[in-house]
């Protein structure tokens, strides 16, 4: 009910729950909303039984792809993906990293090849908690303050 009070349902669209709490306005920059003419809303500091506080991201019309999913995961892994279609959740799942990540994010070393020529950037996931991640090209590894998604 409470949900309810806050915003309206969507019929159409995704609702991306169980989002770190702090990380909501995050998750709406990365799938650049404001650019993309949708209509949607962050839901700020919501009370939650199993996180204490979370944020919730709703956008109407508006299905993700793979590639905005995992760019998701990368900040915002264990949150919750429902996609609805004419007010019915057709598909609801848990945002996980992949174990490779391609083309998703740039590399931070700057010397890497992926930023002077047009290669595709890859990275292999070597850590989950805490996230670290491995150029395919340059061999080094990063953490999460040194990724910009
Ligand atoms: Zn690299």
């Amino acid at each position: 009910m409470e949900k309810e009070f806050l915003v309206r349902k969507i019929e159409n669209g995704t609702v991306i729950d169980h989002i770190p709490a702090g990380s909501g306005l995050k998750v709406a920059y990365i799938l650049d909303l404001n650019e993309n003419d949708s209509c949607f809303v962050v839901l700020a500091n919501v009370l939650s039984s199993k996180m204490g506080k979370k944020d919730i991201v709703k956008i109407e019309n508006k299905e993700l792809d793979k590639r905005e999913a995992d760019r998701i995961s990368l900040m915002a892994a264990g949150a919750t993906l429902n996609t609805i279609r004419e007010s019915a959740v057709v598909e609801k799942r848990e945002l996980s990293l992949p174990e490779m990540l391609e083309e998703i994010i740039s590399c931070p070393n700057t010397n890497c090849i992926t930023n002077c020529e047009h290669a595709m950037s890859r990275f292999s996931v070597e850590s989950r908690q805490p996230l670290k991640i491995r150029c395919h090209y340059c061999e080094r590894v990063f953490g999460s303050g040194e990724i910009s998604v």
